[in-house]
């Protein structure tokens, strides 16, 4: 019998505990455990067949949905190291990707055909994915946890991408965190709607959740109301996404607590949550458990977890370390609490590296086993971890500190201000000022002085935002992060003396 120490460890031991559970759910298409399972291992075949070897890196450039969970298993029962690609990348970046990983197939349906470069033979899903025998062996299941098994690319909004090496014993370590911190069972079934070409999608929910015979249930394409209408019709109990899907489900008038009986879990994260969101949301949802995730990629997946009564007495936290992994502030476990600097996690979710990337892993993975994070942030004498803001979108004005987190949370709760980004932007006296860029609530204005007046009861007077701009909608990129870099390049449309 199999280990489970393998992502395709994880595969196969479901299928042998949880045979005919749901697996994989998509419209009205239904795999349970063990045909979830067959499907992987024929794809696997039929990579072996054409020559994919242990550790050779395939792409997959889909949609989320069953084929893609299908191919991803099969890339991992073969041995191969999967490379989800950001199928909202333009050509050149798809193409910098596929060539940096020297990926030896692109996995593609009819429509990714036509937009991704073919810097490697293009495999048709539908063609991978059809029934049919195993090979009767599994290299997949005969790796090492040192081996890897993912390359997740970021999305390098500093810089060219840079593949983040996962390895098998990183994915099993975060499969354990997924049941011990969420309690997830065969009877759970979690929307992946999130892009599996990020974390959350393939890491926690197509490959945590599956180890607990927990069911997945696809959504190719995010529309509010689809997903409200998914969340209802397959009884999703658990839902993983972005704070601004949540947002726009809440928002539109459809829209029926009543309608959503199964569900208990809501998580966030990916990206910071307003504290005003969150009370919000929950009011909306008394049954449901909100939860507030820290993660990254570098660091797997999941981090931290602040869950249901903890983020209601604590709001400004992202929770506790999940078992087995340490957060300290500059890597110093010794640290006076509060003291604020750049967070750093050791333990068995830090990645191996990045691939290809000597120097950006030294400057990111220290010989100590901590990974330096790029947020900014604080541990309570208890242990409760606050992230501040990302090292690179802290303004300095004037030698003083500001983090746009700070400053988003306050301006968040105005009563005209439906979503706002702060960012800084170049002063001439002061190095940077401080610019608020804020979507209005429907029908409604907001001025900068108003926003100026209602700042100034929450922070102190450096932090105002001197700059406003209006806008329709926050630039987001596919993992819900605002795309800050434009905000600041835009012109302000108010601003006040410096
Ligand atoms: P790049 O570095 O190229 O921008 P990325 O940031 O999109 O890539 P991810 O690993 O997806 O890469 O993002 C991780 C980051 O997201 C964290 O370092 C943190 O800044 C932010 N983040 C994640 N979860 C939370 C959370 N719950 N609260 C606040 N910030 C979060």
């Amino acid at each position: 019998t199999p280990g489970s120490a393998t992502v395709g460890g994880l595969l196969v031991r479901a299928a042998q505990r949880w045979p005919d559970a749901e697996a994989l759910v998509e419209g009205t298409t239904v795999l349970s455990h063990a045909e979830a399972a067959a499907r992987a291992a024929a794809v696997a075949r039929r990579l072996l067949e054409r020559g994919v070897r242990p550790g050779d890196r395939v792409a997959l450039a889909l949609p989320n949905g069953w084929r893609y969970a299908a191919a991803y298993g099969g890339v991992q029962l073969a041995g191969a190291v999967a490379v989800p690609v950001n199928t909202r990348f333009t050509a050149r970046e798809t193409e910098y990707v596929l060539d940096d990983c020297a990926a030896r197939y692109t996995v593609v349906d009819a429509e990714l055909a036509g937009r991704v470069p073919e810097v490697c033979p293009h495999w048709d899903v539908d063609e991978l994915t059809a029934p049919g025998p195993d090979l009767g062996e599994l290299p997949g299941l005969a790796l090492a946890a040192t081996d890897v098994a993912n390359i997740l690319y970021t999305s390098g909004t500093t810089g060219q991408p840079k593949g983040a090496m996962q390895t098998h014993g990183n994915l099993v370590f975060n499969a354990g965190t997924v049941g011990s911190v969420f309690g997830i069972e065969p009877a759970d079934r979690t929307l992946v709607v999130a892009p599996m070409f990020h974390a959350t999608g393939v890491v926690s929910q197509l490959v945590g959740f599956g180890a607990h015979g927990a069911a997945r249930v696809f959504q190719p394409r995010f529309t509010a109301s689809d997903m409200r209408a998914a969340l209802a019709e397959h009884r999703i109990t658990f839902f993983a996404g972005v704070t601004a899907m949540i947002q726009l489900m809440l928002a539109d008038p459809g829209f029926d607590p009543a309608d959503l009986p199964a569900l208990r879990t809501v998580c966030f994260g990916g990206a910071p949550v307003a504290e005003a969101f969150l009370a919000s949301a929950a009011e909306r949802l008394p049954a449901v458990t909100f939860a507030n995730v820290w993660g990254l990629t570098e660091a797997t997946s999941i981090v931290t977890c602040a869950a249901g009564q903890q983020w209601r007495d604590r709001p400004w936290t992202v929770g506790r370390p999940v078992p087995g992994v340490e957060v300290a502030v500059n890597g110093d476990l010794d640290a006076d609490p509060d003291t604020v600097g750049e967070l750093w996690v050791r333990g068995p979710v830090v990645v191996a590296g990045y691939w290809n990337r000597s120097e950006a892993t030294g400057e990111t993975f220290g010989a100590d086993g901590w990974l330096r994070t790029g947020d900014v942030g604080r541990v309570a004498a208890d242990g409760y971890v606050q992230v501040l803001d990302r090292l690179k979108d802290m303004i300095i004005r004037g030698g003083e500190n500001i983090y746009s987190l700070e400053v988003e949370g306050v301006l968040a709760r105005h009563p005209a201000v439906a979503d706002v980004a702060v960012v800084g932007v170049a002063d001439e006296l002061f190095g940077e000022r401080v610019r608020a860029v804020v979507v209005p609530r429907a029908g409604q204005e907001v001025s900068l002085e108003e926003l100026r007046a209602w700042a100034a009861t929450g922070l102190a007077d450096y932090k105002l935002p001197v700059e406003l701009v209006s806008v329709a909608e926050l630039p987001r990129n596919a993992a819900g992060k605002v795309r800050k870099k434009a905000l600041a390049a835009a012109a302000p449309a108010a601003s006040a003396p410096s």
